[in-house]
């Protein structure tokens, strides 16, 4: 039997706070109720708020990320289009396979996974499309596979400095809602973030925050690639009247209200600020412990997950079976080539100084089990001075 609180230190889903939980534990609704608009319309109306989306529109699917992912291909993409994709990770990876999947001509840029979207090749390829055949750029803005986040501010400005016309697609799915995402300011036409990761609630629930010249794409006069289910010009028409064009999850309706308002008053600045500090924290764990992070430097560092190494010999997969089985406390395992290699931490959502120093103390010990070299407590202690040093700082600017 396994005592205490199950830990979970995954990149996902994440913890969901005992306030959305309860908001959620209502009793089963009429979906077409005349009231219901009075929670939706809000919900969309602060799910742009919190993208930073306040020209275009959001959609809210009942699936995972995945399947906001697909619907932004096929609402604004037609078979045969040519992209422009880059791989460092699993996500990334997955993510090509569906533009695959779904018929694109994706001319794909492999980088070595630890760091991001390369943004010289990204910019070679779009100086020398003068003929302006791509018709998208994708960026996987936080690769949770590696740990590692990309620059779409830089994406941006190569696109604006060679006036190409590409939408830009970002998958946020760990990213919104944890870490800096400007929507308009950075000229994201199509942005994708699943309800499990910043945003604090079960999985289920899938956004898709796209931008004027996304709806305009749309609904233009190109051929068109086969979808259904989540069609833009059906979430349309209900929509903009708080309703939806299939039975929509409402108990979540109440969880994303209560996580929404949980976002705002402690400030989505400083959710981002927040984020930030733990995760320096975690990463001046790791280096206390003589380990290294895939993330190939501090500009590729995630502020919501750390891929770590393990030392030579010892098995990944091993560390993680201790820590979930004698600890109860779930890390994220090394996906894909990373298999056996790698623990993540995952470090977003609703958490804090101490919930990190714990996963710390218990990837120490389950490490120490696995058979690694380390030194007990170097990590905790490590981390420990980073967040009283964090803590002096923030006290003496104020
Ligand atoms: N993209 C990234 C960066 C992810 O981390 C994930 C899931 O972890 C996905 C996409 C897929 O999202 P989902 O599992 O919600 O379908």
């Amino acid at each position: 039997m396994k005592h205490g609180i199950r830990q979970l230190f995954i990149p996902g889903p994440t913890n969901v706070p005992d306030r959305v939980r309860r908001a959620m534990n209502v009793t089963m609704e009429d979906q077409r109720a005349p009231d219901l608009p009075e929670l939706t319309l809000g919900l969309f109306r602060d799910l742009k708020r919190a993208f930073g989306n306040k020209s275009g529109r959001v959609f809210m699917f009942p699936s995972s990320g995945t399947g906001a992912w697909e619907s932004a291909i096929q609402n604004t993409l037609a078979p045969g289009d040519r992209v422009l994709m880059s791989r460092f990770g699993q996500f990334s990876h997955l993510w090509v396979e569906m533009a695959e999947r779904l018929g694109l001509n994706v001319e794909l840029v492999d980088v070595e996974w630890g760091m991001g979207v390369p943004l010289d090749v990204y910019e070679e390829k779009i100086a020398a499309d003068t003929a302006h055949e791509i018709r998208a750029v994708f960026v996987t803005h936080n690769e949770t596979a590696t740990g590692v986040t990309s620059s779409i501010p830089g994406v941006r400005k190569l696109l604006d400095a060679h006036s190409h016309p590409a939408l830009l697609f970002v998958d946020g799915v760990s990213s919104i809602a944890s870490i800096d995402f400007r929507q308009d300011e950075w000229g994201v036409d199509l942005a994708v973030a699943g309800s499990q990761k910043g945003f604090m609630l079960p999985a289920g629930l899938s956004f898709l925050s796209v931008s004027e010249k996304a709806l305009a794409a749309n609904r233009d006069n190109r051929p068109k690639m086969a979808r259904s289910y989540f069609t833009f010009a059906d979430q349309i028409a209900t929509n903009d009247q708080g309703y939806f064009p299939y039975t929509p999850p409402t108990q979540f309706f109440h969880g994303l209200r209560a996580a929404l308002d949980m976002l705002f008053e402690e400030g989505l600045d400083n959710v981002f600020a927040r984020h930030h500090r733990l995760a320096e924290g975690v990463r001046r764990g790791v280096q206390g412990l003589g380990l290294k992070l895939v993330a190939a430097g501090p500009q590729w560092h995630s502020d919501t997950v750390s891929a770590v190494y393990v030392p030579e010999g010892v098995d990944a997969n091993l560390v993680l079976k201790i820590a979930y089985e004698r600890y109860n406390t779930s890390f994220g395992g090394g996906l894909a080539r990373l298999n056996g290699k790698v623990f993540r931490i995952g470090h977003l959502g609703d958490l804090n100084e101490v919930m990190c120093l714990s996963a710390l103390a218990c990837a120490e010990i389950s490490l120490a089990d696995a058979g690694a070299r380390i030194t007990p407590g170097a990590g905790v202690a490590a981390a420990h001075a980073y967040f009283r040093e964090a803590h002096s700082a923030s006290q003496a600017e104020r």
